[in-house]
């Protein structure tokens, strides 16, 4: 069966792949010679999820799903939220966004944060939500240097270091998208 991932990341699709075996065969926007932006204009990770998925199924007519993650601070009423991209503007800078980050938080006690992943998929026309959560805490400066995004000031409550200072196997068993991950690849493994 095939299923489009509405994503131009070719390394999350291959990853997805992977988890998936055999029955189902994970397709990229790349894959299908698409490289056109993927509209993304809502305010929160499920309306962006669903958004994108709804604009590739009603482009292709095919079952897809798409994912939207964000930081969610609580210091910052949950910001930056759906916004983490471009935290500190549209360049979409790690540097930038984390430099900001530090600023807003620096000399702050509560510094609890966590990683939300939705994922939304649309099967035979029907549409389904998954979510993957990992809570941690902002830290003081930067530590590791692997990974991603704001993965340098990210330490989940379940390890001793940053997600930079991880393994990507490691951060996979715990992380957000992981975890939404797995939620989707049970669904669809699940006889129907
Ligand atoms: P996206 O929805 O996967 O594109 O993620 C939006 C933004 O959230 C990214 O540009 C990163 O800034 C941040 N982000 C998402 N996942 C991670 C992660 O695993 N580690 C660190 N930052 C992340």
């Amino acid at each position: 069966m095939e299923l489009i991932f509405a994503t131009n990341n070719q390394h999350k699709a291959e990853e997805i792949n992977k988890l998936l075996g055999g029955h189902w065969r994970i397709k990229s926007l790349a894959d299908l010679n698409f490289h056109d932006e993927v509209p993304e204009t809502g305010n929160t990770l499920e309306a962006n999820a669903l958004e994108k998925a709804r604009y590739i199924y009603e482009l292709w007519g095919k079952d897809c799903f798409a994912d939207d993650t964000g930081l969610e601070v609580d210091l910052l009423n949950g910001a930056p939220g759906v916004f983490s991209a471009r935290y500190a503007g549209p360049e979409k800078s790690s540097e930038k966004n984390i430099a900001k980050l530090l600023k807003e938080l620096n000399g702050k006690n509560n510094r609890k944060a966590r990683f939300r992943t939705v994922i939304a998929l649309i099967l035979n026309g029907r549409e389904i939500l998954f979510e993957g959560i990992v809570n941690g805490t902002i830290l003081e400066s930067e530590k590791g240097e692997k990974g991603f995004g704001y993965d340098p000031v990210f330490k989940p409550d379940e390890a001793n270091v940053s997600f930079a200072q991880m393994p990507l196997s490691e951060k996979n068993l715990i992380s957000h998208r992981g975890r939404a991950i797995k939620k989707l690849t049970e669904y669809l493994q699940m006889p129907k």
